[in-house]
């Protein structure tokens, strides 16, 4: 197996290479890691290399062949994705789904090498659903074999876990995604992968303006945090109005940026060689550097974790929001009244 085109993830590659090569690849595997790292690329490419028709091992996947080609176009009947239903507003992979999934398996493949089964997320198999599934992920027909795609594995029943052969994704380096970015033609890709986490998709989906958005909600953030009490206040009743699910999406954004923030200025208190995020902002992370470290740090965080479980117990959103950012303006040390000038 080759691994063209592919990023980072250069020991598991090699690893699940290897086994493919000798027909040696674990029955169930069970890929970990933060969304957009590379999970379902990487079965992808399993499932293309496992079935590539051309005659050099070490060429496959070729993308060119009958197989390649079917596969990379999503019609390959043995090559079967399980998602959650789009109509169930619960998010979950019906149990009727697996049960025809494991009815599925021990058909006659319908040409390919091996089918695959991916289950696309796995945590999305609620307990009857994961039960169903059991036997047969732990002897599956031959030439049949399942890749389970989870962020969070341990949300799964340790009678999965157990079955499976785990495959822990990290982050890709920051390099590499720089590298990756650049060579597609991306331009600002250093910006870009300092947001991204070492995950090719996260770094993707910023490469369409939402990066350019994201600042912008950052620095009205900062604005808001480093301003008069009256602009907070108005920002947070804008920023809680709506219906309920709408604004907890883009309060948690919010909170999500001022993680960052409060995370960047540790960073760089630390002496910590981890990256930056913010780092088109320098001045504003020396700043809450400078006035959070190391109580404020503390204090701020512990205000992120109390409106997070606030807003759970379904206490007024205006209200605990507020509370987070008066903290953290606080903590800023931003005087209560500021003159106007
Ligand atoms: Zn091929």
């Amino acid at each position: 197996m080759h691994t063209n085109g592919l990023i980072g993830h250069s020991a598991l590659l090699a690893r699940m290479g290897s086994a493919i090569d000798a027909d040696t690849l674990h029955h169930a595997l069970l890929f970990e890691g933060p969304p957009g790292v590379g999970k379902r690329t990487v079965a992808l490419h399993l499932a293309l290399a496992h079935n590539c028709l051309d005659d050099d091992v070490q060429a496959r996947p070729c993308t060119r062949c009958r197989s390649c080609t079917t596969i990379a176009s999503g019609n390959h009947p043995d090559i079967v994705w399980v998602a959650p239903d789009a109509k169930q507003a619960s998010g979950s992979i019906p149990i009727a789904r697996i049960r025809e999934v494991v009815r599925q398996a021990g058909y006659h493949r319908f040409g390919a090498r091996r089918r695959f089964i991916i289950i696309d997320p796995a945590e999305a198999m609620a307990g009857p659903a994961a039960n169903a599934l059991l036997k047969t992920l732990e002897e599956p027909p031959d030439g049949t074999g399942f890749i389970l795609l989870a962020t969070n594995a341990n949300a799964l029943l340790p009678t999965i876990i157990s079955r499976c052969q785990r495959v822990r994704f990290g982050p890709v380096p920051s390099e590499a995604l720089i590298t990756w970015l650049t060579d597609k033609g991306i331009e600002n890709a250093q910006d870009i992968a300092s947001v991204a986490f070492g995950c090719p998709g996260v770094a993707m989906d910023m490469t369409d303006g939402a990066l350019a958005t994201r600042r912008e909600t950052r620095d009205a953030l900062i604005n808001v945090l480093h301003g008069d009490l009256d602009t907070l206040f108005k920002y947070t009743q804008k920023l809680c109005s709506g219906g309920r699910a709408a604004w907890r999406l883009k309060a948690e954004r919010v909170f999500e940026l001022l993680e960052e923030l409060i995370r960047d200025a540790a960073v760089s208190q630390s002496g910590s060689t981890s990256p930056l995020v913010n780092t088109d902002r320098p001045e504003v992370v020396a700043r809450w550097a400078e006035a959070l470290w190391p109580d404020g740090i503390v204090q701020c965080q512990a205000a992120l974790t109390d409106v997070r479980l606030d807003l759970n117990r379904m206490v007024s959103g205006k209200t605990a929001v507020d509370a987070l950012l008066c903290t953290v303006r606080e903590q800023l040390g931003v005087p209560e009244a500021l003159a106007t000038s």
